[in-house]
């Protein structure tokens, strides 16, 4: 008798203790500041000087050059951008540019047709209204065409420094999600959730960072994980390991 009230005994802890695990785990838990620190942390060790990888040599240029990188690569931005630059040196030759031309010259990075009319729509603009120089506030870069919060970030954090959102872009999504620290799929509260849990002086290099580890490790189809330094942090379903 003894042994046979013993067996629900034990299945009935062994329960108990798995749904008090279960209750234990917060929702939120993917955004404890303790685990956001060491994920900080991380990226730091594995990338600490990441950088705008778009070639540039002034805000102007990168503006032009985040316009381009729209579904298309920084690799092949930054072929286009060699020739591209030289040809059209200033926000007027851009302005003025002959469309059809200027369609051919960056036809390599796709969309060219409405990325001609965004380049020539935002150069007008830069030029009449802010005395040809690449304004530093969101909300007056977002008054030019073909500009939303992502290019405005990349232009604000790289060109000059400010610190006004994360810039989420397909990597940024991705990693973020896979690291649970969002529930949310679209860019725009992805980065406020983003805007919550990460320091406001780590917005531009986080950004960076994660857009880095998202090209070199966690990539979208075969993450490798085995090389990931943040394995141990992450609980994602798209892990190999
Ligand atoms: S462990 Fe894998 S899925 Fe998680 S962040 Fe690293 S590479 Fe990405």
């Amino acid at each position: 008798m003894a042994r046979k009230n013993a067996k629900p005994k034990t299945k009935q802890k062994k329960t108990s203790a798995a749904s008090k695990s279960r209750v234990a785990a917060p929702s939120n838990r993917g955004t404890d500041p303790k685990r956001v620190r060491a994920i900080l942390d991380k990226l730091d060790q594995a990338y600490p000087a990441a950088t705008c990888e778009l070639h540039h040599d002034n805000p102007f240029q990168l503006l032009i050059s985040t316009i381009l990188s729209a579904q298309c690569t920084d690799e092949r931005v930054n072929i286009v951008t060699k020739t591209l630059f030289p040809k059209y040196p200033t926000p007027k030759d851009f302005a003025y540019a002959n469309p059809s031309e200027l369609e051919q010259d960056i036809r390599p990075t796709g969309f060219f047709r409405n990325k001609t009319k965004s380049i020539m729509g935002a150069s007008k603009k830069i030029l009449e209204e802010f005395s040809g120089k690449v304004p530093q506030t969101m909300d007056e870069l977002l008054t030019l065409p073909g500009v939303a919060r992502k290019t405005a970030n990349v232009v604000l954090g790289s060109a000059f420094g400010i610190a006004s959102g994360v810039v989420v872009d397909t990597h940024v999504q991705r990693l973020s999600e896979r690291l649970d620290l969002t529930k949310n799929t679209d860019p725009k509260k992805i980065e406020q959730d983003l805007m919550k849990v990460i320091p406001q002086d780590r917005w531009i290099l986080f950004s960076h960072q994660l857009i880095w580890h998202g090209r070199r490790v966690c990539q979208a189809r075969k993450p490798r994980c085995l090389e990931c330094n943040l394995e141990r942090l992450c609980y994602s379903k798209d892990k190999t390991v």
